[in-house]
């Protein structure tokens, strides 16, 4: 691991209780970059063949989550949690190298040894932040690292006897406090569990500003709604 220390960090007022999961478009120079144009800061860089930089220490608050809401908090996230840049061409639309994924891995089980992270609170920005942020993208692999014991993955036989969408997603833990965010977060939930609903769209800078889909008919589907109850299962 090498250090490109960012001075962007505060005092933290609350335990480390979340670890939040993002990518960008950039190699990690022009994270960097960008970084310190916008006074902005996450705890670890990782790249695509695997090179882990530190930009904060992990004892310290970086600014990496914005505004954001998860299981009925809006508190800062950035206080609470722990968060890592993916660098990755394409904002997780397509296969994150093994390299990059098994470095991940590895940085998490440390920081899952030295913090206690409830593994419902392993999330990725586009789950605390569905109506701002695409990130880490649909083809982050959330079941490998579920395998690994990082996160939660769901059983498809054993579902929650609940048909209500913003119920099923409230209670896995997004926003479904309007309802834009309602749609919004049925959306990240398919990139996190459902990706075949997810659309490509070639160009990751107009994917950034365009980040939910023209129509929201995926949430009609029966495997929609059976997948958020298998979900909320596991998270209820
Ligand atoms: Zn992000």
């Amino acid at each position: 691991m090498r250090e490109h220390l960012l001075p962007f960090y505060e005092e933290r007022d609350r335990n480390i209780d979340m670890l939040v999961i993002h990518c960008s478009a950039y190699p990690a120079d022009k994270v960097l970059f960008y970084l310190e144009q916008y006074k902005c800061s996450c705890h670890y860089i990782i790249e695509e063949n695997g090179g882990i930089i530190k930009v904060v220490d992990e004892r310290y608050s970086a600014q990496h989550g914005g505004k954001g809401f998860w299981r009925g908090s809006d508190e800062s996230l950035n206080k609470r949690s722990i968060g890592i840049e993916l660098c990755h061409p394409t904002l997780g639309q397509t296969s994150y190298s093994p390299a990059q994924v098994s470095a991940l891995i590895e940085l998490v089980k440390g920081i899952l040894h030295r913090h206690q992270i409830p593994a419902v609170n392993i999330v990725g920005h586009s789950d605390v932040a569905p109506l701002r942020k695409p990130d880490p993208g649909m083809a982050f692999p959330w079941r490998k690292l579920a395998d690994e014991g990082i996160g939660l993955w769901f059983d498809p036989a054993r579902k929650m006897d609940e048909n209500n969408v913003a119920e099923l997603l409230a209670i896995i833990g997004y926003d479904v406090r309007s309802e834009e965010a309602v749609s919004a977060s049925a959306y990240a939930f398919c990139r996190r569990f459902l990706p075949k609903y997810v659309q490509l769209d070639n160009n990751p800078q107009h994917l950034v500003e365009h980040i939910l889909p023209d129509d929201f008919a995926f949430m009609q589907q029966a495997d929609f709604v059976e997948t958020l109850q298998a979900v909320a299962f596991v998270y209820r």
